[in-house]
């Protein structure tokens, strides 16, 4: 594919690494790739960052047929750049783009611009421990006209941005309200797809959660809002009693490229783990029972976050006295040592650009 490139004639200043929050900086170029029925997918180009020019009938900002994608690059030991299994995002692209109705986008083109938009913008990757260059692909419907019917012109918009540490003082533990009324997705819905309007559906139970004092949500099912989901926008992991217990794939989970890859260490390392349903009763009485030692959330944005205490129907309970678990640690250590390359990589999860 020939992409062509348009240098910005005026470079912004790369902002320090304690000024790094998330998603607040983004770097100099974007890529932008076009999509309509004649043509397909055509006229792949990196242009400098800016805003986009959208006619307001645009299907995107009514019926909301947008998919995202979230991932980071790394700077490894000798200054090289390193994606983390980036093919698993964009596959996952096209099952989002596939459930919205979105055309399908050639997987090895989309990996090989986002490697060329990396690879240009590579001195804005950070250093820090704990930092990385998020890598943030989405696609938006383009037609302009109110019909309510899959737009028939699309855009494919790759954007970066610098990131900080989650944790600037270790692992910290975060406290999770357990929603007992508003759900995130229901099998037959999104909620497997990084559809934007799950996450506009999802900011009211957040905020509602923070106004009781804790930091985020865990979602339960839709149906009997019996059986746990996710927490907020990651994926949950139980330690009971020495078994690791992950919601299985059913539809309505988003399922994580980092709850995939810790799943894989934890057999690597003989950890029994399972995916299946779990109850929050389930939970709940494997504290009484004194078997709930760990819990913890995992994500792109976060690798792990670690659940100090839940609270479910006004009944709080307490995880790991303040501290990250055993494997929590463990797990966070892990991917991030394979991520910058400095652990080694048994399983052949990172692309060098
Ligand atoms: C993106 C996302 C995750 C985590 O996926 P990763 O591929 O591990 O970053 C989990 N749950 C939801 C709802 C998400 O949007």
């Amino acid at each position: 594919m020939e992409i062509a490139i348009e240098k910005t004639t005026t470079p912004k200043q790369k902002p320090g690494a304690s000024e790094l929050g998330f998603g607040k900086v983004f770097t100099d170029h974007m890529f932008i790739w076009d999509y309509s029925i004649e043509n397909g997918w055509h006229n792949p180009r990196i242009v400098p960052y800016s805003p986009l020019e959208l006619d307001p009938a645009c299907t995107v900002f009514h019926y909301g047929q947008a998919v995202f994608e979230g991932m980071k690059a790394y700077r490894g030991p000798g200054g090289e750049v390193l994606l983390f299994r980036p093919e698993m995002n964009i596959a996952r692209l096209n099952r989002s783009n596939e459930r919205m109705s979105i055309p399908q986008i050639d997987e090895k083109l989309a990996l090989e611009a986002i490697k060329e938009l990396v690879a240009l913008e590579r001195d804005w990757i950070p250093s820090t421990p704990g930092t990385a260059l998020y890598i943030r692909p989405f696609v938006i419907a383009t037609d302009t006209h109110l019909g309510v019917h899959p737009s028939a012109t699309y855009k494919f918009i790759v954007i970066l941005s610098p990131v900080g540490s989650y944790y600037k003082e270790g692992l910290n533990p975060v406290s999770i309200y357990v929603e007992p009324h508003y759900v995130r997705a229901v099998r037959g819905g999104t909620g497997f797809a990084k559809a934007a309007g799950n996450y506009a559906g999802s900011l009211l139970a957040q905020s509602k959660a923070q106004s009781k004092g804790h930091d985020q949500v865990l979602w339960l099912d839709g149906v009997e809002r019996k059986y746990v989901e996710e927490v907020g926008t990651m994926n949950v992991f139980f330690n009971i009693g020495g078994r690791l217990i992950t919601p299985e794939l059913n539809g309505s989970i988003l399922p994580g490229v980092t709850r995939d890859s810790i799943l894989q260490l934890l057999r690597s390392w003989q950890v029994p783990a399972e995916e299946r349903r779990l109850s929050i009763d389930e939970v709940f009485q494997a504290h009484d029972e004194g078997k709930l030692i760990e819990a913890f959330g995992c994500g792109t944005a976060a690798v792990v976050t670690p659940i100090g205490r839940l609270e479910y129907e006004g009944q709080v309970i307490e995880i790991g006295g303040g501290k990250p678990g055993e494997l929590t640690q463990k797990l966070y250590d892990t991917l991030t040592g394979i991520q910058t390359g400095k652990l080694p990589d048994p399983f052949g999860w990172v692309v060098k650009v």
